[in-house]
């Protein structure tokens, strides 16, 4: 048994010590603090952090080690879940759309700041106590994110300004949130918000005190590491040349930028096909790969015999299903694994931690649930490819 006073050196002394037959997923919270503490110094603003990212409890505690104290909460599970690491946790109700069970839950929980996308979801706020802040979130047609969060939360620019009128004239705190949209690459889209919402603010003649960004930082998936510094640089000049003297105290909220470097993947081949190019591998769609369909394949994927030897050969494409029987289970076409690798190896993901475990299901019986916490994030993974 692993002793939690010593935690592995690295997944691939993990692997080729215990040869684990599920997926593993492998936590480093030195990396997960360090990360925190690049949002902390680099953000022109409160770093919160969006529990639907991860809600592990190792993650919400590295987190509120490294001295992050308001969360981005979507559920009443989720408030628990920070409440139990944190009992004194602000909490940022931000899923516009709310059972009346539910938005009882969040003012027996306290939380903070609520979002409201439309008068029907407002109506419902009516017993929220008039300390707490109301946060309109606001919608606009812009690109840069993998996919587009708009479509489901948020008002127009023109019913955001009624909409944050009313809540001023309720007598809430009133103030403006978005969500550009997750692995956004494009820090031109937070510019196109900021400066909208400068414009709802004007129109609806009501002094905004803070102004939530969102999450939809971009983790590091293939290529070059996303430039954090530029995007955080960008932010402030933007909401400066927006909103002038009457700049208000900015808010983010990133779930995959924050997590995703904190962890690894491990994931067995258990099968191939004499073609060579068709491979089973213990995880899929269904599991802690889910993100790969909706974002598309990592390059930063290594492969080690079960011994923990990388595999060299040189790079074949492959098609890779995950394990359950249904033929959806599969990743999207172009993998690239080396040529010599072989049943029983394991398959190593960086970059894993956002959207993994936290949307994995049981589905055949199979699915993401062991974290195992180790010293680096990685084992032979080329510096940066
Ligand atoms: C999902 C979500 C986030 C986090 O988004 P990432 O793309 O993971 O950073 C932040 N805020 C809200 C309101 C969300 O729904």
């Amino acid at each position: 048994m692993q002793q939690l006073s010593a935690p592995w050196p690295d997944p691939v002394a993990y692997l080729a010590r215990m040869r684990p037959d599920a997926p593993v997923l492998f936590l480093s919270p030195a990396t997960l603090q360090a990360t925190a503490r690049r949002f902390q110094d680099g953000f022109p603003g409160m770093v919160t952090y969006a529990v639907k990212a991860n809600a592990r409890a190792e993650v919400l505690a590295n987190l509120d080690t490294a001295g992050l104290s308001a969360f981005d909460v979507a559920s009443p599970a989720e408030m628990r879940a920070v409440r139990a690491v944190n009992p004194a946790a602000v909490l940022h109700y931000n899923n516009p759309v709310r059972s009346p069970d539910e938005v009882a839950a969040g003012i027996g929980a306290g939380a903070a700041s609520w979002s409201v996308d439309d008068e029907s979801e407002l109506d419902k706020l009516a017993q929220v106590p008039r300390g707490a802040e109301i946060a309109v979130r606001f919608t606009l047609p812009v690109k840069g994110a993998a996919y587009d969060f708009g479509e489901k939360f948020g008002a127009s620019p023109e019913r955001a300004a009624d909409l944050l009128r009313r809540v001023a004239g309720g007598g809430w705190r009133p103030a403006l949130c978005f969500h550009p949209g997750t692995q956004c690459e494009d820090a031109g889209a937070w510019e196109s918000y900021i400066a909208a919402a400068a414009g709802i603010a004007a129109r609806a003649g009501v002094r905004i005190a803070r102004l939530n960004v969102g999450g939809g930082f971009a983790a590091h998936r293939t290529g070059p590491a996303p430039d954090l510094v530029e995007v955080f640089t960008r932010i402030k000049a933007a909401t400066t040349r927006a909103f002038g003297a009457d700049a208000p105290a900015l808010i983010c909220e990133p779930g995959r930028a924050m997590v995703s470097e904190a962890f690894t993947l491990a994931a067995r081949i258990k099968g191939m096909r004499n073609d060579g190019e068709t491979l089973f591998l213990n995880d899929g769609i269904y599991g802690g790969l889910t993100d790969l369909r909706d974002m598309g394949l990592t390059s930063r994927v290594q492969v080690l015999a079960p011994d923990g030897t990388p595999r060299k050969g040189a790079a074949q494409v492959r098609r890779v299903f995950g394990p359950t029987c249904d033929s959806l289970d599969r990743l999207p076409d172009g993998l690239a694994l080396p040529a010599d690798s072989a049943p029983g190896d394991y398959v190593l993901f960086a970059g894993m931690g956002a959207y993994s475990v936290a949307m994995t299901t049981a589905f055949n019986g199979y699915g993401l649930r062991d974290v195992v916490t180790v010293l680096q994030p990685t084992g032979h993974f080329p510096p940066e490819s």
